[in-house]
């Protein structure tokens, strides 16, 4: 296919740290002329309200201390975000706002950014923003697509970008198989370098895309498809810079001198690691993390099942496999609509009428695939030599043909460029770009994700599968759910693709969203990772015994952070500074990000 000129080069990865491998570089630019082939808003709007002031400084006061970040960090890494809130995409993403906003988009928007170069930086921007009471937002790399993007979550928070210039690997120990990274390592990156020094005896694990970071992809504890697909649970070690500018560093690497730090996560004492991920209480400067010995070999498999209703028998089938390790990855039962719809084409090609997209026509589409017709693809990976992998395989294939009408797709017969050979690389643990080509079912696509928890067992993948198909119709949003198979539990995570630019299906996938959460926590299900405006809805259902849970976060809160300058709300975790004063973002009241201040303090009256 031929790419418009106007499309400029997307960053490599010997340019920037965000960039893409040389390796991937072609179908970068395909991607991105399909997504701007489907985009019909080019112009950013212009900025309505000025910059974001955070509120409890006025804005003179906050220009002027901005000048004393400048000094203390340097002209150069202080930018004022005065400029437009621009699109972009997942390779050329804004740093200030999460470009694919569900709220107004000047809701979720960052005063500035700040990008510190070491750690005593990180320290000297801490301690400022505990001097002025400024709210800090911390990202790695930005790309936390269909969770917030790289958006604060109160507006006017400086960010602060740790990964353009802390992104080194700090170290690869060929023995032990870990890694040491600083915040903006993708894992492009790390790949890359286990490539160029010749490490292949190891594997990283990747999520579908490679261009988030490693470290802050753990801390929102973000999976891949590898059998090391738990990110958390692979990690060992992190540093952390508190709110209050101390450095500490967790587990061994609390001992000086200590050589396990990468390789026994909990040293001695309290495990504090837990209270750095999905949280507000450190920003995270190094973590270590382990990396996968090459298996020998692998293989990957898919097979197709024709009915909707399989969905709960095949869920039997898999729970006893998985948990044997028969099935040995993060595996996913994927909805055939996403099969479709990562073609990279919009919806309007196949269907141009409202509410969701009629089953028939689904069906058509898949006939022509080289699937053929079915309703769940399951995509799976089989590790090690040969006889170990036929030994497996041929137990997968009695079970899984169970199921009347269960297919095996043969690899050898799909093209070289069906998706398949995306999630074959993926499980191999080789980042790929593929999978935001299902963002193109939309003009000006963007995703925000329902992720909730459950058993694997047929009934509540059924009652899930049930109440997401339910309030999808209600709402006229096409459904797209992908069953991510962890060891002993699932995650369903289903896309919402939605027009940024849309009003009014913004406002119909945030209702949907909301009624999914609140569904399924009636019927005990809680979500793993969430939205920045779906935070507090979340954090609410999580609230056992009255709140014991939150109400320990926020003496956790108030005593690591007693200024509560550090992303106030992530996690629906407000410090005592904010509490009270309607910040929370609740079911239904839609709109504003914002409270009604903060509690005032002396600062104010300067
Ligand atoms: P990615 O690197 O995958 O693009 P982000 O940088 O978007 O991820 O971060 C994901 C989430 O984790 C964000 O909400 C962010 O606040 C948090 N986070 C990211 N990096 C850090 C860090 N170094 N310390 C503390 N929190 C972080």
């Amino acid at each position: 296919m031929s790419i418009p000129n106007t499309l400029s080069q997307t960053p490599t990865l010997s340019e920037k740290h965000s960039g893409i491998p040389e390796r991937l570089l072609d179908k970068a630019q395909k991607a991105k002329s399909l997504i701007y082939e489907t985009r019909t808003q080019f112009e950013a709007p212009s900025r309505q309200r000025g910059v974001a002031i955070p509120q409890g400084i006025s804005k003179v006061k906050f220009f002027e201390v901005l000048n004393e970040l400048r000094y203390e960090i340097g002209e150069e890494w202080v930018e004022l975000n005065d400029k437009e809130l621009k699109g972009g995409w997942y390779m050329e993403h804004p740093n200030t706002h999460d470009m694919m906003n569900i709220l107004d988009a000047e809701e979720l928007v960052a005063s500035a950014v700040v990008y510190p170069g070491d750690v005593e930086d990180v320290q000297k921007i801490v301690g400022w923003a505990n001097t002025w009471r400024i709210p800090l937002f911390p990202i790695s790399m930005g790309r936390n697509f269909g969770y917030g993007g790289a958006a604060p979550r109160v507006r006017g928070s400086v960010t602060v970008d740790l990964g353009k210039r802390m992104n080194k690997i700090l170290s690869i120990d060929p023995d032990d198989y870990t890694c040491l990274v600083e915040p903006g390592v993708s894992y492009y990156a790390l790949y890359e370098e286990l490539k160029k020094r010749g490490y292949d005896h190891m594997w990283i694990d990747t999520p579908d895309l490679g261009g988030g970071s490693v470290l802050g992809n753990a801390l929102d504890r973000g999976v891949g498809y590898t059998p090391y697909g738990d990110h958390w649970s692979v990690h060992s070690g992190l540093e952390v810079v508190l709110p209050t500018g101390e450095v500490l560093r967790t587990g061994m690497g609390a001992l000086p001198g200590s050589n396990t730090w990468q390789t026994f996560p909990y040293g001695f004492g309290p495990y504090s690691d837990g209270i750095f991920s999905q949280s507000n209480f450190g920003i995270v400067t190094k973590m270590g993390m382990a990396l996968m010995p090459n298996p020998g070999g692998y293989e990957s498999f898919m097979y197709t099942f024709p009915k909707e209703e399989d969905l709960a028998p095949l869920m039997e089938i898999i729970r006893p496999l998985r948990i044997s390790n028969i099935l040995e990855n993060v595996a996913q039962l994927r909805h055939c609509l996403q099969t479709i719809a990562v073609r990279g084409q919009p919806r309007s090609k196949y269907f141009s009428g409202r509410g969701p997209i009629p089953e028939e026509i689904i069906h058509e589409e898949m006939k022509k695939t080289p699937l053929g017709d079915c309703t769940w693809v399951y995509y799976g990976m089989s590790y090690g030599p040969p006889h170990i992998r036929k030994y497996k395989l041929d137990v997968v294939h009695q079970e899984f043909l169970k199921i009347p009408g269960a297919r095996r797709i043969d690899p050898s017969t799909l093209p070289a460029d069906e998706y398949f050979w995306s999630r074959d690389k993926i499980a191999a643990g080789i980042p790929d770009l593929e999978e935001l080509l299902w963002v193109n079912w939309m003009p000006n696509g963007s995703h925000i994700a329902f992720s909730p928890i459950a058993p694997i067992r047929g009934i509540d993948a059924t009652k899930l599968y049930s109440l997401a198909r339910k309030r999808h119709d209600e709402a006229g949003i096409d459904l797209m759910p992908a069953f991510c198979v962890g060891l002993r539990e699932m995650h369903l995570i289903v896309e919402i693709v939605f027009d940024s630019s849309d009003i009014s299906m913004r406002r119909k996938a945030d209702r949907c969203l909301r009624d999914m959460i609140d569904d399924a926590a009636k019927l005990g299900y809680g979500e793993y990772r969430t939205h920045l405006v779906l935070m507090d809805q979340v954090a609410g259902t999580y609230n056992w015994n009255g709140n014991a849970l939150m109400r320990f976060n926020e003496r956790l809160k108030d005593a690591l952070d007693p200024n509560g300058i550090l992303a106030p709300g992530r996690c629906g975790i407000w410090p005592e500074r904010y509490r009270g004063r309607g910040w929370e973002i609740g079911t239904g009241e839609g709109g504003g990000s914002e409270g009604d201040g903060v509690k005032p303090d002396w600062k104010e009256r300067l």
